[in-house]
């Protein structure tokens, strides 16, 4: 395929689970689409803890097969605070499921291809063409070198955290001073763990800026990671697994089968996600949790929102900003709200000390928030359950206390 060139409704670049998500959602209103992704394999390497919330996964009108699924029953979560003070949060039902997100990618970008879509593996895109500024396609090079271009009425850019391709357009990029480096081992024979419930360990000398989870997979087996605001990632990981009084021992034994390492945008979205027949989705558009990190929902539902304006636009003739808008508009509406309740917490939380941790477990504990956050929580949608926690009067004593805490030790 020397100098190739092809055409199509709409290109989408890298198939990642949100670029394929666009993708399907684009194919399934009719439309031609292309997927660009530079690597072999779909979903390889993988760079995930895989944990999806049942709720989630039903928004994005997802139910992967059950050969992803690692693990349908966690029902809740073990927190630690730094010193090891404890609290637990369980609901009756299961809550979410830990997918293998090898073939959970696989299976997605397999919906998209069922509609219509062309995967093109091995093909990086290398920029845009441009006429007058404005975007008309893609150009890149396969692993063999030969080039080729697309030409698209709609490009989706769903490259994920390092957003190289999108610092090609004018537009913002997500914050890269509130990215977080992620590591995580898969480890084998682990034992001692409660398949039910995921571990969340927080502390600066566990994991600085983020925590650390351990997430049980199928029996004897899980991931064991950390996210921190420092590049020594790795070395705290090591740390957490040898050293730390509450895991050590019960990973005494554990074998890594694979390390994996990434970041994670803490930011939100930027100001603008599109401009003319362009879109950004996902990581690449800063639509990951800023409490935890997680990037498959919200950046799947922002995703399905893509690939429907971009129909829409396709249709009525029309790939300018102000049909294009809509997709901002229709991400703000269901995500807005969201974003901005969990960036207020998480900049709190990134003012806390270790001692203003524990004193806010000792608030939960002494004041049986745990009950509100268990009726009221949702893994996804953490607004409702983050400001009506907020509006509790002990909970914002303890705010004030750490950030007066923390303004005295600056
Ligand atoms: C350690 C870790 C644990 C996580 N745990 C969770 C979790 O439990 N739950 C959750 O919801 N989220 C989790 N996340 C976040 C989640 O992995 C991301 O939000 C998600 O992968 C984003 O999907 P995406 O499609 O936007 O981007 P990506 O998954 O990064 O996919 C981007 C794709 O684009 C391709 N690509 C990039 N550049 C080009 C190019 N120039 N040309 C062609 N192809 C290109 C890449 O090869 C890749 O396939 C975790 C992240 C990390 C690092």
């Amino acid at each position: 395929m020397k100098d190739n060139l092809l055409e199509t409704d709409v290109v989408v670049i890298g198939a990642g689970p949100n670029g394929s998500m666009a993708a399907f959602s684009a194919a399934k209103k009719g439309l031609k689409v292309i997927i660009a992704e530079e690597h072999p394999e779909i979903g390889i390497p993988a760079h995930c803890a895989g944990l999806l919330s049942v709720k989630g996964l039903k928004r994005i009108g997802v139910t992967p097969p059950s050969k992803a699924i690692e693990n349908k029953s966690i029902k809740g979560a073990h927190f630690f605070s730094p010193s090891g003070k404890h609290f637990s949060v369980e609901r009756n039902e299961v809550q979410a499921y830990v997918v293998d997100r090898r073939e959970y990618d696989k299976w997605v970008a397999s919906k998209a291809k069922k509609k219509g879509t062309e995967i093109m593996l091995n093909s990086k895109i290398e920029g845009f063409i441009q006429k007058n500024g404005k975007i008309e396609g893609v150009y890149g090079k396969t692993r063999k070198k030969d080039t080729f271009k697309i030409k698209a009425d709609i490009v989706i850019d769903a490259e994920g955290h390092t957003a190289r391709l999108l610092r090609q357009t004018r537009l913002p990029l997500p914050d890269p001073s509130k990215k977080v480096v992620a590591v995580q081992y898969e480890m084998a024979n682990v034992y001692d763990i409660d398949s039910n419930f995921v571990e969340i360990y927080f502390g600066k000398n566990v994991a600085p800026g983020f925590f650390a989870w351990i997430i049980p997979q199928r029996e004897g087996f899980a991931k064991v990671g950390l996210a921190a605001n420092k590049r020594n990632a790795g070395k705290l990981l090591k740390f957490f697994v040898k050293k730390n009084p509450l895991v050590s021992e019960r990973l005494k034994k554990a074998i890594i089968r694979e390390l994996s390492a990434s970041m994670i945008p803490l930011g939100g979205p930027p100001k603008k996600t599109f401009t003319d027949s362009f879109v950004s989705v996902g990581d690449a558009a800063g639509q990951t949790k800023p409490t935890t990190g997680g990037g498959v929902i919200t950046g799947g539902l922002s995703a399905l929102y893509a690939g429907y304006i971009a129909a829409k636009a396709v249709r009525e003739n029309d790939t300018s900003e102000k049909i294009i808008k809509q997709y901002e508009g229709l991400c703000r509406r269901a995500l807005g709200k969201e974003f901005s309740a969990m960036l207020l917490l998480r900049k709190t939380i990134d003012r806390f000390s270790d001692k203003s941790i524990d004193k806010l477990f000792d608030t939960v504990k002494k004041y049986n928030l745990v009950e509100e956050i268990e009726e009221k929580g949702d893994i996804d949608m953490q607004s409702h359950v983050i400001r009506s926690t907020l509006r509790h009067p002990r909970v914002v004593l303890t705010l004030i206390s750490a950030i007066f805490d923390s303004l005295i030790s600056s």
